[in-house]
């Protein structure tokens, strides 16, 4: 569905299987998410750096990860036969940057965090932007000198999450990706509820209305890891439905910082090997996520947030001097104020309305021949059709806050 409206709404352009062009609208949106992803993790301490998208074959040979990550890996070789990769995911380079800049354990803990564009040959690419090839993610990567750090570190950047996708209009369901036990690998993936996602939950009903701290500890899975005879859900409290994953956390210790050899020294000089985290959001995911969770059969409802424009004029007679001069006004005097997309094209009333419903821009304001003469213009909610009949000064008074 989401596949569908973005192609329709002039979002996406398809260049090959699971590769897109983002268009006007569409960056609109990821800019919008992105400075809500860039706010609440800038307010945990995480540093914004831009990683590189090709990056060279002896990084990920130092992890051994390099053979191991197999055919999803686009690997690339240059004009002198040098091996190069286009990057699936950043460890190696975020441990890489660490080992070279971080060097004594005054330097911990560090968050570092980029979004940045990905390449991964999915076997499958489908649902357009949902599995694509090449991808926008948000990846953030954090060195702490203690488990007990990583672990307060893991909990900031839970709660860091359950914010960005409240603040986007999401209601997030936090599943535990592995069993957690202390000391182990903790993780959690964040998904959102959409009747077409890709995975099934099973989830504690009190969920929806738990607490960040509760959130992390409620039992939530998705379908491979559900057992009935293991769930510790009373039936009654049971919740099953389709999501889709937007976000995945992990804690993986040294995994990395050990067989890449990066270290810093102690206070006692000796070798300190951080305790890694990483942790993921899908960021052009989530914008067929967003669509899917709020969508009728008119087109997208762009939860505010993340709308591409606030508001939309459609002037229905643009060949109306006084249709016009009210358009010009309004849009004057509002958009020092409201991102405004002004729809004065030369189409159909009908085709206009249809437009306006489709791109899903939160408010409409609609100005027609008849009404104008009467000294009225209409607002109209996208969400809920709502229509309100006002003056053209009480508009611009509106739209001014
Ligand atoms: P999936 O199980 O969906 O393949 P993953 O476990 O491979 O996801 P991670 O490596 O944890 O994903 O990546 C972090 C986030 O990036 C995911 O939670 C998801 O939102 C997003 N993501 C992963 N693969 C793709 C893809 N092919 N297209 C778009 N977004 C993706
Ligand atoms: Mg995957």
């Amino acid at each position: 569905m989401s596949h569908r409206l973005m192609l329709q709404s002039g979002m996406i352009s398809q260049t090959a299987s699971g590769i897109y062009c983002w268009l006007p609208l569409s960056v609109r949106v990821i800019d919008k998410i992105t400075r809500i992803i860039c706010e609440e993790q800038d307010k945990i301490g995480a540093n914004r750096v831009f990683f590189t998208t090709i990056q060279p074959a002896e990084l990920w040979m130092e992890s051994g990860r390099y053979d191991d990550y197999g055919k999803e890996m686009l690997r690339i070789v240059d004009r002198k036969d040098n091996n190069f990769l286009y990057s699936p995911t950043n460890e190696e380079q975020a441990t890489d940057v660490f080992r070279r800049y971080v060097k004594g354990y005054k330097g911990l803990p560090v968050i570092l965090y980029q979004i940045h564009w990905k390449f991964r040959d999915e076997i499958r690419p489908r649902f357009g932007v949902m599995r694509g090839r090449e991808f926008l993610m948000k990846d953030g990567y954090s060195f702490a000198s203690s488990f007990e750090e990583a672990e307060e570190i893991y909990r900031r950047i839970f709660k860091s999450y359950i914010a960005i996708f409240r603040r986007i209009g999401l209601t997030p369901i936090p599943v535990q990706a592995d069993s957690g036990a202390i000391g182990g690998n903790m993780s959690h993936e964040f998904h959102v509820l959409a009747e077409t996602g890709e995975s099934t939950l099973y989830y504690d009903k009190k969920l929806l209305t738990a607490s960040d701290e509760e959130l992390m500890t409620t039992f939530a899975v998705s379908d491979e890891k559900y057992d009935p005879k293991v769930t510790p859900i009373p039936e009654s409290e049971l919740q099953v439905s389709k999501g889709i994953e937007v976000g995945h956390i992990f804690y993986f210790g040294k995994k990395y910082s050990e067989p890449m050899n990066a270290f810093v020294l102690d206070k006692d000089g000796n070798k300190l090997y951080p305790e890694m985290g990483s942790y993921g959001i899908g960021v052009s995911r989530l914008v067929a996520a967003i669509i899917e969770a709020s969508h009728d059969d008119r087109g997208i409802i762009w939860p505010e947030p993340v709308a591409p424009f606030d508001v939309t004029i459609l002037n229905l007679h643009t060949k109306n001097a006084e249709c016009c001069a009210a358009a010009d006004k309004i849009y004057e005097a509002i958009s020092a104020r409201k991102e405004v997309l002004y729809d004065d094209r030369d189409l159909s009333i009908g085709e206009k309305m249809a437009d306006a419903d489709l791109i899903g821009i939160p408010w409409q304001i609609i100005i027609g021949q008849k009404n104008l003469a009467n000294g009225i213009i209409e607002i109209k909610k996208r969400a809920t059709g709502e229509i309100t009949k006002m003056s053209l000064e009480a508009i611009i008074e509106r739209f001014s806050k």
